[in-house]
């Protein structure tokens, strides 16, 4: 290797350090220490992968999906797993208060066959556990609300449901619902990519901010569009990228 090609090879990769520095500060408001901490730990791929990432971003930050994208790529080195990946990602960095804001913005159906007659009801994840917690209703259920007791509605507040309230006091049980939901949230990423299947994933992103709102739809699960699940969410496009945000930046900061 002559020395104009080793110098070239060096400045190629300060351009790179530097361009992704930049990048983390825009996108993470990261000082320049922490970037430059961030970007001085990473090899020359992963730099370059992750850089490129930060600028999809950049270019589409209102999109939910691009996020997903965006942490996929964050752990995701091998084609496998990935949603194993994003689970255990969820699972450790994402705090608690973020891990109950999801699991409380979107209620899911058990999986059907496309065309089939019945009722597709939705439901938070964590629905059925806290249905057969006898020990909790008993204790935490005013006598007046037993007539509501196999009930579950999403949207905040929700009075006729105690999915959110049993969770909370069940913090050992948070970690075990979110990688259900992230594992359903990954299935509707799925039906995006691999049967260009058009899935809403969110109530309008441009609602005024007092406007409590949800909205319901169906995507495929695997491949053949056989199946399906039904879904409802009722968090904000833009809550649900804060999370993610903060989620990527607890990562990149470990
Ligand atoms: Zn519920």
């Amino acid at each position: 290797m002559t020395d104009q090609t080793t110098n070239q090879g060096s400045i190629h990769k300060a351009i790179l350090k530097d361009g992704l520095k930049d990048e983390l500060k825009a996108q993470f408001v990261l000082t320049q220490s922490e970037a430059e901490a961030v970007a001085e730990k990473m090899d020359p791929l992963i730099s370059a992968r992750l850089w490129a990432g930060l600028r999809f971003v950049a270019g589409n930050k209102q999109d939910p999906l691009t996020w997903i994208f965006f942490l996929e790529s964050l752990v995701a080195l091998k084609q496998k797993g990935k949603s194993h990946k994003l689970q255990k990602l969820f699972v450790g960095y994402a705090d608690e208060a973020e891990k109950i804001e999801l699991l409380d913005g979107f209620l899911f159906s058990r999986r059907y066959r496309f065309g089939t007659k019945g009722k597709r009801v939705v439901r938070h994840v964590m629905f059925r556990g806290f249905l057969s917690d006898e020990k909790w209703k008993s204790e935490n259920f005013d006598p007046s609300w037993n007539s509501w007791r196999g009930y579950c509605s999403g949207g905040t507040p929700s009075p006729i449901c105690f999915c959110v309230d049993w969770i909370k006091s069940q913090k050992h049980l948070i970690n075990k619902y979110l990688r259900v939901l992230i594992g359903h949230l990954y299935e509707m990423r799925c039906a995006v990519v691999h049967e260009a299947f058009p899935v809403v994933f969110f109530p309008d992103l441009f609602l005024a901010p007092h406007i409590q709102s949800t909205m319901r739809d169906a995507y495929p699960i695997g491949h053949g569009l056989s199946w399906f699940r039904s879904y409802e969410s009722s968090i904000r496009p833009n809550r649900f990228i804060e999370i993610l945000r903060n989620v990527a930046k607890c990562y990149l900061l470990k």
